[in-house]
């Protein structure tokens, strides 16, 4: 098989693939051809991707030999007749977000698999770049906050006097929650944790941090460990809360999400108002409307002395980590879509599979992305 790594475009630094993942790749008997300085802004070069083994060419030449493509953000932009009938496109999605994209590439014959969608189960665990992507998200908006905030993270008992210790304020206890809380405590800070779903409360617990529970709410096992939407009695008793705990806070990192919903508004205006001058908030649900009323995607705000960075881009931020990571997580996908003479064999009985493929063979086939999009 021949496996083609495409280079980002835009502000991305990340890219699919680093070199040191590429040998694990020939070592599986794969073909790989890179595009000509796809690894750049990730510090591979492509010195580093020839001595993996790979082969660097043109980006037109990776589209036009290789049997997938990988990249990491959706490949929307490009001329959909650039590829090829049956060509597998590897990347992340946004099914909502490119409706329309899918459907054409649904409609040209193009195998497209959508590496936000693996299913969240523990056999799955290895190739959830989800996890892996937040897991970075997670630790930098904490370094990002703790470099703004006007003050320590942890207590300081000096000769100059004591510093009491700062107090972070974590919004969703998902992946990237959860690493917030790891690393923000391991800054010294107290940290005090929100979350619909109550699974969470000892995951935070054992981070030492403090779960704050809002009693009734709604929590639906059929959404694969995810949450739900919310009555609006619970959204006004959990506003009370988190008003309360955001003012005594001096740091809050949002990243509550419901996906392919708009994110749902936690901190509002008035919150931001009462907030202390000097508090930072990291919105890492930016992209997705953002956690806080007044948080703008790509921007750092100041409201009333508050800061507020709206960001959902921090991997690549770091991207030799989140590449490296993020080719892990394929190389781990590829083990079950590859049979031992490395050829593609898309076996649609593996739950994975299944759950990853959003269209094949001028269907779509992953329920959720069809439920994600009302189709039948
Ligand atoms: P996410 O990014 O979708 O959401 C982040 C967090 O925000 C979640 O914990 C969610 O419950 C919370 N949230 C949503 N609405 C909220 C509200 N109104 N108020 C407060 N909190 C709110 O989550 P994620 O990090 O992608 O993880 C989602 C689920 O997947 C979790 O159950 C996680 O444990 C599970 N998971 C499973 C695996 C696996 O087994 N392979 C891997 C990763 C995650």
């Amino acid at each position: 098989m021949i496996l083609g790594i495409l280079k980002e475009s835009g502000n991305e630094k990340r890219v699919a693939m680093l070199p040191g993942e590429v040998s694990v790749l020939k070592k599986m008997g794969i073909e790989v051809l890179v595009e000509l300085n796809a690894g750049e802004r990730a510090f591979a070069a492509d010195k580093a991707y020839m001595s993996a083994g790979a082969k660097m060419v043109e980006r037109n030449e990776v589209i036009s030999k290789a049997e997938i493509l990988l990249a990491v953000n959706p490949l929307i932009e490009d001329d959909i007749t650039s590829f090829r009938e049956g060509q597998i496109i590897c990347s992340v999605l946004n099914p909502v977000k490119n409706s329309k994209w899918l459907e054409n590439a649904r409609l040209y014959g193009l195998t497209v698999l959508a590496l936000d969608m693996v299913p969240r189960t523990s056999r799955a665990q290895s190739m959830d770049i989800l996890s892996s992507m937040a897991t970075v998200s997670g630790y930098k908006a904490v370094l990002a906050a703790a470099s703004l905030l006007p003050g320590f993270f942890p207590m300081f008992m000096s000769a100059a006097g004591t510093i009491k210790p700062s107090r972070v304020l974590i919004l969703g206890a998902g992946v990237a929650g959860l690493q917030a809380v790891a690393i923000a405590r391991k800054l010294g800070a107290i940290v005090e944790v929100f979350d619909v779903r109550s699974a969470v409360k000892e995951e935070v617990k054992s981070l030492g941090g403090k779960f704050i529970e809002v009693e009734g709410a709604k929590e639906d096992s059929a959404a694969g460990g995810y949450a739900v939407e919310q009555t609006e009695e619970f959204i006004r008793k959990q506003q009370e809360l988190i008003q309360q705990r955001a003012i005594a806070a001096d740091v809050v990192i949002a990243t509550a999400q419901i996906p392919g919903k708009e994110a749902p508004i936690l901190l509002f205006k008035e919150t931001v108002h009462n907030m202390k001058p000097g508090s930072v908030i990291v919105d890492l649900a930016a992209s997705s409307g953002g956690n806080c009323e007044l948080t703008e995607n790509g921007k750092s705000i100041v409201v009333n002395g508050v800061i507020i960075i709206g960001k959902s881009d921090y991997p690549s931020d770091m991207p030799s980590d989140a590449s490296k990571m993020f080719g892990n997580n394929i190389i781990n996908l590829l083990k079950i879509l590859v049979d031992k003479e490395a050829n593609l064999a898309l076996n649609m009985k593996d739950d994975i599979i299944l759950g990853t493929t959003a269209v094949h063979g001028k269907e779509y086939v992953s329920q959720r992305i069809k439920q994600m999009l009302n189709i039948k």
